[in-house]
């Protein structure tokens, strides 16, 4: 069986997106098809704009925080079906030493599995009008279309009461915040943390905080209605990332913070992540780009820093508990979110941007 979709294709590394007629191919056994109903906007489908990247991908379809409607499931599959709502994650192998430990974000294959656009044979199963391949495997989604295939393992069934199209975030951005807070530090209450870049990641990061009782939570950015919008969430102190004395205006007179959490790779920025902690004390750096370690390693000294992929967490177990969260009001994502229809991408990924919108969700099931 074979599906018709709609989806916004990348072909040219100028960011513009096309509304492009595909062809779906048939599932695989451990394959499902999913009506999209929402999918959110991250950062690292921005990364396609490099032309290096996009040379290795091709023609790709992006989007790798949808939700959506099963509406057919393969063979082997045994844990969903048809009719459930589902939220759409990273994808793993599920056989590899990391993947068996409980840490599937560290998978052996977690590069070529997420961020080819293609399955882990390097196979794809879209092709566009002219018969010709377009990648539909991005993050084990692809899900900027109205249909998306994902497999048994990257996705996560939730009760159909909730609000399915704002519900995609969950499964990267908002889920790389939080988990790397509850996760990755294991924040306990009266301990504290600065937060380093406030768009979706930096967002989650905070209100996850707040929810495990921290006690300081410093917000730094550069764009004051993101400073706002993070005390609306739960920091309790702002600092703007051009203050004369980052440092010490982050410290405020105080030993240095238990946790830092790093969104921008910015190598300065990093080395101020580092800088402001407390001995021991640890940063979790999340932002990809050209950014580098540049720090003098007595910095170092009893302080630890480790580079976390999606909160470190496994989306079966962590995305229940953020709903769960996000039901007793300790989890306001909704806040970040601003929905647009799929044919307004190109507006979202420029609001995006500039700033104007933290969290676009594009809703492909509304035309
Ligand atoms: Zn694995
Ligand atoms: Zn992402």
């Amino acid at each position: 069986m074979t599906t018709t979709a709609i989806a916004a294709v990348l072909r040219d590394s100028d960011g513009k997106f096309e509304l492009e007629e595909v062809e779906l191919g048939p599932l695989e056994s451990d394959e499902l098809l999913v009506k999209v109903v929402g999918a959110g906007l991250c950062h690292t489908d921005l990364l396609l704009r490099d032309p290096n990247f996009l040379a290795q991908t091709g023609p790709i379809i992006l989007g790798h925080e949808g939700s959506g409607i099963v509406e057919a499931v393969g063979s082997a599959v045994r844990s969903v079906e048809v009719g459930d709502h589902v939220l759409m994650s990273f994808e793993s192998c599920g056989r590899c030493r990391n993947c068996l430990a409980g840490s599937p974000s560290y998978c052996d294959e977690f590069m070529s599995r997420n961020l080819s656009g293609r399955r882990a044979d390097l196979s794809t199963s879209a092709l566009d009008r002219n018969g010709n391949p377009v990648a539909n495997r991005w993050f084990g989604q692809s899900s900027f279309a109205t249909h998306a295939i994902a497999t048994e393992r990257n996705v996560v069934v939730v009760d159909k009461a909730l609000p399915l199209e704002l519900l995609g975030p969950l499964g990267c951005g908002l889920q790389t915040g939080a988990g790397s807070v509850l996760n990755e530090m294991k924040l306990a209450a009266g301990q504290s943390i600065a937060v380093f870049g406030a768009g979706g990641v930096g967002l989650s990061a905070v209100m996850a905080a707040k929810a495990a009782g921290a006690r300081d939570i410093v917000v730094v950015d550069l764009v004051d209605s993101r400073l706002e919008t993070a005390v609306e969430v739960g920091a309790t102190r702002t600092v703007r990332g051009d203050a004369p004395d980052l440092v010490e205006a982050i410290k405020n007179g105080g030993r240095g913070l238990d946790f830092s959490f790093e969104t921008t790779a910015v190598t300065s920025v990093i080395t101020t992540a580092v800088s402001i902690l407390d001995t021991p004390g640890k940063a979790v750096l999340v932002g990809g780009g050209s950014g580098k370690l540049d720090i003098d390693p007595v910095l170092l000294a009893g302080k630890s820093v480790t580079y976390a992929l999606e909160g470190s967490s496994v989306p079966q177990v962590f995305l229940p508990q953020l709903v769960d969260l996000w039901q007793r009001g300790w989890f306001p994502f909704d806040k970040l979110v601003q929905t647009y229809t799929l044919d307004q991408i190109n507006q979202a990924v420029e609001d995006s941007l500039s700033g104007k919108a933290i969290k676009p969700v594009l809703t492909p099931a509304h035309p």
